[in-house]
């Protein structure tokens, strides 16, 4: 017999007891941006490898070992490992950013050959914001804003912590870099094998390794934050006058740079200590450079991207998943083949004139007690109780199952009243 397939590493399947939870986050997602005014883009899946290669960097972790690139028919192709290239891509190609201001977000699985582990995946998904046209600090203010408004809806505010940067202007990085690389070179005995190669090719990186020794050099280090342009420090400083006045707090990481190549100026992440090592739960910046540099017009540029599967992960370890458990509300039990169409008719009524009830018909028959099983796994909040006396009367017997009540008789009409009242 042949072996079973399986679902490939690191790409999972999500099941419908999961599924629930991520509508529910989704649909707050929906909300939150719809009430900042905010537009959907959705682009394809599968774009040139060069959009990758031009945007990240080539001296990326993306680029460099992480894409999912294939060939297809003679044209290289990458799965999108994230949103903001293909975003741009779009933007340009059909003239969104041409002298305008656009507002945008998306939503869906991006794609990265990681080693699989809690909170890391190789199919994963992100929700972003790219706002173009934008070249204040009130447009990153109210980005954070908006991040730390979804926060606050789904109940997690006190355990995730807001860490911001600035990686000043593309020249002040260039000088800085200089001051870096002679640093890192008097310390090069206490550095590894990547850092020693970050040095050559993009010495920045080095200043997010995770690696304890190389992170005892860089605490030593001069800092971006201290060399910035004058330009930059004072976005820098507007910003956090903003911050500071909407109450949002942050600490200042000066070794925050992040790992694409793109950003300037504005850096940040929301980070928490619930998730172990994968505590990055959204992150984003600037990237003024990246429309021009993509061939569009120069354009400024700031976004950010929320991975779901940690999100999602956090509000389950933190019990706030709430009532995102039952997609039912009403379960219609029916004994008898009168009681069944009756109570098809029941079901249906409810529908028409409550559509936001989630309404389940029994199917498969059996005695009442078995079918007080099912309406209790279920989950769902009131059973009905429907045999051949009740279809006579046009009656349906009501029973709470969440709380100590007594059944109750009474016709549809009443029940359709008691339900909206609970909507
Ligand atoms: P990390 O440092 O954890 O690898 P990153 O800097 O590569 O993250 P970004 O490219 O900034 O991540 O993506 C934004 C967010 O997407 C991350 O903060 C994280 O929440 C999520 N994310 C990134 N890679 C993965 C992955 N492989 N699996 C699940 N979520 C991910
Ligand atoms: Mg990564």
């Amino acid at each position: 017999m042949s072996k079973n397939i399986q679902a490939i590493r690191g790409m999972n399947d999500c099941l419908p007891d999961q599924t629930v939870q991520w509508q529910f986050v989704e649909d707050t997602i929906h909300q939150l941006v719809s009430s900042y005014g905010y537009r959907e883009i959705r682009t394809p899946i599968v774009e040139s490898t060069d959009l990758f290669k031009r945007s990240i960097g080539e001296v990326t972790d993306i680029v460099e070992k992480e894409m999912y690139t294939f060939d297809d028919h003679g044209d290289s192709l990458t799965l999108r490992p994230e949103g903001t290239a293909c975003t741009v891509r779009a933007g340009i190609e059909h003239g969104l950013l041409y002298n305008q201001q656009q507002r945008l977000w998306y939503m869906g699985p991006m794609f990265r050959h990681e080693r699989p582990q809690k909170g890391r995946y190789r199919q994963f998904h992100q929700f972003g914001v790219e706002t173009y046209g934008l070249s204040g600090p009130d447009i990153d203010a109210e980005l954070i804003r908006m991040t730390a408004r979804l926060w606050k809806m789904l109940g997690m505010s006190e355990h995730v912590l807001l860490e911001i940067n600035s990686l000043g202007s593309n020249e002040a990085r260039t000088a800085y870099k200089e001051t870096l690389v002679n640093y890192l070179r008097a310390h090069k005995e206490s550095l590894d094998e990547d850092s020693l190669r970050r040095l050559e090719s993009n010495p920045l990186r080095v200043l997010d390794s995770k690696n304890p020794d190389v992170q005892a050099v860089v605490a030593n280090a001069p800092m971006l934050i201290d060399h910035l342009d004058e330009d930059s420090a004072l976005h820098f400083n507007q910003l956090r006058e903003r911050l500071d006045a909407f109450g949002i707090q942050y600490r200042i990481n000066p070794s925050l740079v992040r790992g694409l190549d793109y950003y300037n100026r504005t850096v940040f992440e929301w980070v928490t200590e619930s998730l172990g090592a994968q505590g990055t739960v959204c992150a984003g910046g600037r990237y003024d450079g990246l429309v021009q540099q993509l061939g569009g017009k120069a354009t400024p540029a700031v976004g950010f991207a929320l991975g779901l599967e940690r999100l999602i992960l956090m509000l389950q370890e933190l019990d706030l998943m709430g009532n995102a458990t039952s997609n039912i509300d009403v379960y219609v039990c029916a004994l008898g083949d009168a009681a069944e169409l009756f109570s098809v008719e029941v079901a249906e009524r409810l529908r028409d004139k409550l559509p936001h009830l989630k309404v389940m018909n029994h199917c498969g028959g059996g005695n009442f007690k078995k079918q007080m099983k099912r309406a209790d796994a279920s989950g769902a909040a009131i059973t009905l109780i429907i045999g051949d006396s009740e279809a006579e009367t046009n009656q349906v017997t009501v029973k709470a199952m969440r709380e100590q009540k007594e059944q109750q008789s009474m016709s549809i009409e009443q029940l359709i009243a008691t339900l909206s009242n609970k909507q």
